[in-house]
């Protein structure tokens, strides 16, 4: 049975794959450098999305001593718009440690995990992808597709255990790479969340959940429990040149040593703008804007809003610790998350 699923698998490949920028051409394969930073870049992130960031990465840095040498500031700043911050920074930490043993990624799992930033599954994508090593990766689309193909209809989170089982199992002894990658495509472009493509999926004579009828449904989730909400006031200090005051934040936990607008703290439940700015980070003409900022990250929802205020003096910036002027044509090189991004936009729009 997995010589037969995985020889119709690896042939639909050879016909259907994807054309990604990090993707070696058939028959050769992708150093591991390359495989393990499409695999941090890709976690959380479509696709779509990473083209243009792994492009400009390969070209600043292009190889991982390269990375390892580039100060922290500067990853950051490449990243800022991919979002999940702590993955860049252990990215740093990962590239630093590998140029540390020579620039030579470990084959091994063990090896693997203990680098900063590297999990099952992109241990598991680097063995096979890099490496060819019988090694089983189960991302979101890999669990779909081994879900409704054995008709698992126990709920995620629990079903992780029997669809990791079950993936594992059916990875072949040959070309392991090319089937990690043959199942991320069919799972991206055939056998897809709604209205999987069943009439010209390769796996379709031995899919459990087709001849059930049932494949729609899976794979089944537990309920999930409602992202809370956080609120704070942002404060947009402004030079008449148009620079704009920008602090760090902490280098650990959310954001960490990213760069941000001064805010009140982020909390949850009742929020009055009116409060937050009776306590501003420097002494200005503040006026309080209209609407919200919304930004989601992966634990709660964010509603910041926002007071805007003119600067009379270069000196107060040195009254918020950490504090410095960044003008407006600077701010696309500075790590500034999305969401500081759009409270800087709202304050020049309003
Ligand atoms: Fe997915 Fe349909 Fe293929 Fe089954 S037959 S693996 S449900 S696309």
């Amino acid at each position: 049975m997995a010589m037969t699923h995985a020889l119709r698998l690896l042939t639909w490949y050879d016909r259907h794959r994807r054309t990604l920028p990090w993707r070696a051409p058939p028959g050769e394969r992708t150093v591991p450098y390359l495989v393990w930073l499409s695999e941090i870049m890709l976690q959380q992130t479509t696709v779509a999305t990473v083209g243009d960031y792994y492009r400009r990465f390969v070209k600043r840095w292009p190889t991982v001593e390269a990375l390892a040498a580039a100060p922290l500031d500067d990853v950051l700043s490449a990243w800022a718009g991919l979002g999940y911050y702590a993955r860049a920074r252990n990215l740093h930490a990962c590239a630093r440690a590998v140029a540390e043993r020579g620039g030579r990624f470990p084959e091994d799992e063990a090896g693997l995990r203990a680098l900063p930033g590297i999990g099952p599954y992109t241990a598991a994508a680097i063995r096979a992808i890099a490496f060819d090593h019988k090694a089983s990766a189960v991302d979101g689309n890999v669990e779909r597709v081994i879900a409704r193909l054995e008709a698992i209809e126990t709920p995620l989170p629990d079903a992780k255990i029997e669809i990791t089982a079950r993936a594992a199992e059916l990875v072949p002894d040959q070309r392991a790479g090319d089937y990690a990658q043959a199942m991320m495509d069919l799972g991206a472009t055939v056998c897809t969340p709604r209205k999987p493509l069943c009439v010209i999926c390769p796996l379709s004579r031995s899919c459990r959940a087709l001849k059930l009828g049932i494949a729609e449904t899976l794979p089944r989730r537990s309920p999930k429990a409602e992202k809370p909400t956080r609120r704070g006031l942002a404060f947009v200090l402004a030079r008449k040149d148009g620079a704009v005051l920008l602090r760090k934040r902490p280098p650990k936990g959310l954001l960490g040593g990213m760069d941000e607008v001064p805010s009140s703290p982020w909390r949850e439940g009742k929020f009055n703008p009116a409060d937050a700015l009776a306590d501003p980070p420097v002494p200005a003409r503040w006026t309080l804007l209209d609407g919200l900022v919304r930004h989601t990250f992966t634990h709660f929802h964010l509603e910041l809003s926002v007071a805007r205020a003119t600067a009379t003096t270069d000196r107060l910036a040195t009254l918020v610790p950490g504090g410095a002027w960044c003008t407006l044509d600077l701010l696309d090189d500075r790590a500034l998350p999305t969401v500081m991004r759009k409270v800087i936009e709202k304050a020049s729009l309003a």
